[in-house]
């Protein structure tokens, strides 16, 4: 990440128009209403009027600048990469989308394409770093990228996804980064019928986790600290549901997982996880706390478990997983909400009240 990046300059670039978002000012701001310039459509580029926005807890992260150490926040910052929208204007070179779709924009809005990862489909990791959707570098218009926090957003259509017809634009918007993050490291790690699967923390990414781990046919158990979230994980289609924070619950459950997707997004005891892996488990983590998280070797050594990472995923991924959730008809949780609540709803994160994902309806911009 360029950590040199510059706020988007001031001057009025000839070939943008007005768009209203909200913005925070700095990490303790909170956010309010700002306009910024979109670029107009170049011939390779879709226009989004934006209709829903998830709320992640990496724009929450991103917002505090929690991420300082590596992606340092440059504000005004208008976070937001879980958008669905109609298209309202195309350039003249696009041929996958038309005027009147319902269209969708996920991380990231370009990357180099012509690094080994780009060529092999998985942009998310390209080597010379993909154009995150906000706080990554314009390179059209220069300064900083804004998010989906707004009623609309510019962006090249091979960087642009199809939504099936027919699925609740509200429900599909964190597809585009809750779907995706827990779909990929599910279809790298072979999760299929047969498989024990493991969802730790039961918020955005985490009850996708469950909804794709059950749809996979997997036997699928939850940990979770909220006893609350039990009979919601249940109808979410886990099979089994663990209080992490109980010993004696999580012991009966030691050396018998397959794989373990962890989307905690705080500091957290890793090895009790890692020892319910059995010979070649794997964790993945996509949690990403802004604290190192400690972990102790001996519990990979014995029975050669492996514990990684994953980021989203690449753009052919992600429109197959989007189609993968039209024919099974799966889509978030969500609790819809206008743009001006958008401070409260961070502060339900920080506390695990969720369920399961915010997803902003932008018409609540159209006051403002
Ligand atoms: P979220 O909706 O806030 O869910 C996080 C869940 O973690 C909470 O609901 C809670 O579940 C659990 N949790 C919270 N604090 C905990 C603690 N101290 N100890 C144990 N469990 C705790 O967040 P999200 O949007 O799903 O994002 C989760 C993390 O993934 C964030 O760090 C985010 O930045 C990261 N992320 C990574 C990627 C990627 O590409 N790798 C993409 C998107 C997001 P319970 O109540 O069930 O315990
Ligand atoms: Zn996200
Ligand atoms: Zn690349």
């Amino acid at each position: 990440m360029d950590t040199a990046l510059k706020p988007a300059p001031e001057t009025v670039h000839p070939a943008t128009f007005p768009s209203k978002a909200f913005a925070a000012r700095s990490a303790t701001s909170g956010l309010a209403p700002f306009t910024m310039q979109r670029r107009i459509p170049r011939p390779q580029d879709v226009q989004i009027e934006i209709l829903y926005c998830g709320v992640c807890h990496s724009d929450l992260h991103q917002v505090r600048d929690e991420w300082n150490m590596i992606m340092p926040t440059v504000y005004p910052c208008v976070p937001g990469h879980e958008i669905v929208g109609r298209v309202v204007k195309v350039g003249r070179d696009v041929k996958k989308l038309k005027e009147g779709d319902i269209a969708a924009v996920g991380c990231m809005v370009d990357s180099c394409r012509k690094c080994a990862s780009c060529l092999a489909g998985e942009e998310q990791y390209c080597e010379n770093f993909m154009t995150l959707t906000y706080n990554g570098e314009d390179k059209i218009l220069g300064g900083v990228t804004y998010g989906g926090y707004s009623d609309s957003i510019v962006v090249d259509q091979n960087y642009v996804l199809r939504v099936t017809n027919g699925l609740d634009p509200a429900g599909a918007a964190p597809l585009l980064c809750a779907g995706i993050t827990t779909y990929s490291p599910m279809h790298h790690w072979g999760v299929t019928k047969g498989k024990k699967v493991g969802v730790v923390g039961l918020g955005g990414l985490g009850h996708m986790g469950v909804k794709f781990a059950h749809a996979l046919g997997a036997h699928t158990v939850v940990f979770t600290t909220s006893p609350g979230k039990k009979d919601d994980a249940i109808r979410l289609g886990a099979d089994e549901v663990v209080i992490s924070r109980n010993s004696d619950e999580m012991a009966k459950h030691a050396g018998s997982f397959d794989f373990i997707l962890d989307a905690v997004a705080a500091e957290h005891d890793i090895n009790a996880f890692i020892n319910l892996l059995r010979r070649d488990g794997n964790i993945t983590m996509v949690g990403a706390p802004e604290t190192p998280l400690a972990v102790d070797v001996f519990g990979l050594l014995f029975r050669r478990r492996s514990f990684s990472g994953s980021l989203i995923g690449g753009i052919a991924e992600t429109q197959e997983m989007l189609d993968f959730c039209g024919k099974n008809n799966i889509t978030s949780d969500v609790e819809v909400i206008p743009i001006q609540k958008v401070d409260e709803s961070y502060e339900r994160l920080v506390k695990s009240d969720v369920k399961y994902r915010f997803s902003i309806d932008m018409a609540s911009l159209k006051s403002e």
